[in-house]
């Protein structure tokens, strides 16, 4: 009988965030194939399991590809694994899930931890549709370019970013995208987790102060290409947002800046219409 193929999800940091199946499974298959055997050899150390493992990464992908679709071929049950996280999401693995698929292997997904999804989970950002971009491009000319062909794009957008470019890459998303607000998930996960919220100006002069070490995901609100008007929103949404602002850590005055840049309605405009409402008198409604 045929093999299956297995794409199984690893942690992305912690190593607690393995599934039990997946441990089952790296257990049983015949053959594991790693992006970097060395890695993987650590979680499998970690977990006590001896299954043999076969290097398989963007530099052999063409030439082992066929040899582990003979392995499947003679009856062997493989597990595919990358460095952390799903395997082919931006990581080696499609041409090997093709090439089984084409050739009618069986092939099953042991799910579990992924950047994309990880950061999207917590981004507080809007989820019901959303556009994942891969890595934007290292060379400024070629990522301004692409973050061009963004800008009609109405979905949350999420990159990956290496640190050393993080700063550079949101002044660009400042200036070409207009983005009102962006979450960068950085070593979710690890030690060092950070969560950081502000507008995409805000969080370039955080980062070009203070080089973040580390992965991250950037995740973008855009701003939809017609600015709410402030007075299409009830007071009490106005005043929700508010609120939302304040928890964030800005002072009324700044909530209410801030907003109104949002809504692009006058500050002073917005500043009577809460004063009218009542709704900044000691913060209380
Ligand atoms: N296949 C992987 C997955 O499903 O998560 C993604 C692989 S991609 C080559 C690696 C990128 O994912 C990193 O450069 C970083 O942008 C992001 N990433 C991975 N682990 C992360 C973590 N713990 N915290 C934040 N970003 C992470």
């Amino acid at each position: 009988m045929a093999g299956t193929l297995f794409v199984v999800a690893t942690p992305i940091g912690n190593l607690e965030d393995i599934t039990l199946r997946a441990l089952r499974i790296l257990g049983e298959v015949d053959l594991i194939a790693c992006e970097d055997t060395r890695h993987t050899g650590k979680l499998l150390a970690h977990y006590q399991i001896s299954t043999p493992t076969s290097s398989y990464h963007e530099h052999n992908e063409h030439q082992r590809t066929g040899w582990l679709v003979e392995r499947l071929e003679s009856g062997m049950d493989i597990a595919l694994v990358s460095d952390a996280g799903t395997p082919s999401i931006s990581d080696p693995g499609y041409r090997l899930v093709r090439a089984a698929l084409e050739r009618g292997f069986h092939v099953s997904p042991i799910p579990g931890p992924c950047a994309i999804i990880s950061a999207l989970s917590i981004s507080g950002r809007p989820t019901d549709s959303f556009a994942f971009l891969g890595f934007l491009p290292g060379r400024r000319t070629a990522r301004r370019t692409r973050l061009r062909a963004l800008r009609s794009e109405s979905r949350t957008l999420l990159f990956f970013e290496s640190p050393l470019r993080l700063a550079s890459t949101l002044s660009d998303i400042d200036e070409i995208l207009n983005s009102q607000e962006v979450t960068v998930a950085r070593e979710m996960t690890k030690l060092h987790e950070q969560l950081v919220t502000g507008s995409a100006a805000e969080l370039a002069s955080l980062f070009r102060s203070r080089r973040p070490r580390g992965e991250a995901v950037v995740v973008v609100e855009k701003a939809s290409s017609e600015p709410e008007a402030a007075e299409s929103l009830s007071d009490r949404e106005l005043d929700r947002r508010i609120q939302g602002l304040v928890h964030q850590g800005l002072s009324k005055k700044e909530a209410i800046k801030k907003l109104a840049k949002q809504l692009a309605s006058p500050k002073r405009e917005l500043y009577l219409r809460l004063l009218r409402e009542k709704k900044i008198v000691d913060g209380k409604q």
